[in-house]
């Protein structure tokens, strides 16, 4: 029977930790690290997101900037908005909830944060750099996924890890930060052939789909570590990628849906806000 990976628990023990060092940089700064977060349209699950990363950044003691636009804005006013808050000396971070809706050019929106108030790790130029092995900002839900898994001391080198999914904000970056671990990666996505085959291959097993309970368990080798990424909303509730009732049973290591890689993701955020608060004060941004 699995452990389970408590991602709640350790999102809880990051955000304590940031709260501290946040007001340690207010006495220093006498200025709030402040978070910018740009919403578009009426998508029901990313104003649950936004109104979720809004309370977390103000529990640690940051400050919550939220802009809440309809649908029927005109692209160059998100690009003028983002642009001030570029300029704007006293934020540190800027977020704009994906996906927009239909009809937005994401990557021509996206383009107008600067690199260093990018804490999505979204932008060319950051996972540019992750790819060379260079400093920048990482997607959150990758890097998060690399702190559970250091949590339980996992060991990484060597071993097979299979990514499926290959999304720009999940599984490309995840199987890059898993090749800087000296992993053996294979990642997947839904041309793959043989899929359920190499799922059996894996150590390391981290599902990114949006598909409800695919990975059962019978693809899954005896001992292997089970991240699940997925967020279905079903008739039964929030479920994950991964059918979690029978996969822990030949799982050694398991992450639960909900409370699993969400609250690292969001703890992730607020690490990523106040590493590049830092990073512009040391640059004299
Ligand atoms: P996406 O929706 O952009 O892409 C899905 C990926 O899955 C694609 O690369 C596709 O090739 C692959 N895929 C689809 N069907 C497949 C199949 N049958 N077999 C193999 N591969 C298949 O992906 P995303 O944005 O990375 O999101 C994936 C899931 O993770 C969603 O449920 C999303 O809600 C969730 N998510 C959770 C968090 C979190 O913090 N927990 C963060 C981001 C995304």
């Amino acid at each position: 029977m699995a452990e389970i990976i408590d991602g709640k628990a350790l999102a809880s023990e990051i955000k304590e930790d940031l709260k501290a060092k946040v007001n340690e940089y207010f006495i220093k700064h006498n200025r709030k690290i402040t978070l910018a977060v740009i919403l578009v349209g009426e998508n029901p699950a990313s104003k649950v997101y936004v109104n979720n990363k809004i309370k977390a950044t103000e529990y640690v003691g940051m400050k919550s900037l939220s802009y809440y636009l309809p649908e029927t804005v005109a692209e160059s006013d998100i690009t003028s908005l983002i642009d001030t808050l570029s300029e704007d000396k006293s934020v540190d971070g800027i977020l704009v909830q994906l996906p927009l809706p239909k009809g937005f050019d994401e990557e021509k929106v996206l383009s107008h944060i600067p690199a260093i108030k990018d804490v999505d790790g979204f932008l060319a130029e950051n996972v540019g750099n992750l790819c060379l092995g260079k400093k920048s900002t990482v997607s959150c839900t990758p890097l998060g996924i690399i702190r559970m898994l250091e949590s339980k001391n996992v060991e990484l080198s060597g071993k097979h890890a299979v990514v499926i999914g290959r999304s720009n904000i999940v599984g490309k970056p995840m199987a890059m930060l898993l090749l800087q671990k000296n992993c053996t990666v294979t990642v997947c996505h839904s041309k793959t052939e043989n899929l359920r085959e190499i799922t059996k291959t894996a150590d390391i097993l981290i599902v990114a789909i949006g598909k409800p309970e695919f990975i059962k368990k019978d693809d899954v080798k005896s001992g292997a570590v089970v991240i699940d990424v997925g967020i279905n909303r079903t008739e039964n509730g929030l479920k994950g990628d991964v059918d979690f009732e029978n996969v822990k049973e030949v799982a050694s290591l398991i992450t639960p849906v909900p409370g699993g890689v969400g609250p690292m993701t969001i703890a992730i955020l607020l690490e990523n806000t106040y590493n590049a608060a830092i990073r512009r004060d040391e640059l004299g941004l």
